[in-house]
């Protein structure tokens, strides 16, 4: 059957961008801005950081977000 073919939006509509039109997310640990990546094109939705180095960071800056609240 033709509907077991999984086709993603970002398989879709991602490469027909351009440079500038792709999405972005804020990373939560740099605060800087990133773009979509084909690494991400199944998991996008899922993706909070920028890099795997900031994800490593990420429990420093809860460190940081925790000491600036009290
Ligand atoms: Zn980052």
């Amino acid at each position: 059957m033709s509907s077991s073919i999984k086709l993603f939006y970002w398989d879709v509509v991602i490469p027909s961008m351009k440079k500038g039109q792709l999405p972005t997310k804020i990373c939560p640990v740099c605060n800087r801005p990133f773009e979509w990546r084909k690494k991400w094109r199944n998991c996008w939705q899922e993706v909070v950081y920028c890099s795997e180095k900031c994800r490593r960071n990420r429990n420093r800056h809860a460190e940081l977000v925790s000491a600036s609240k009290l």
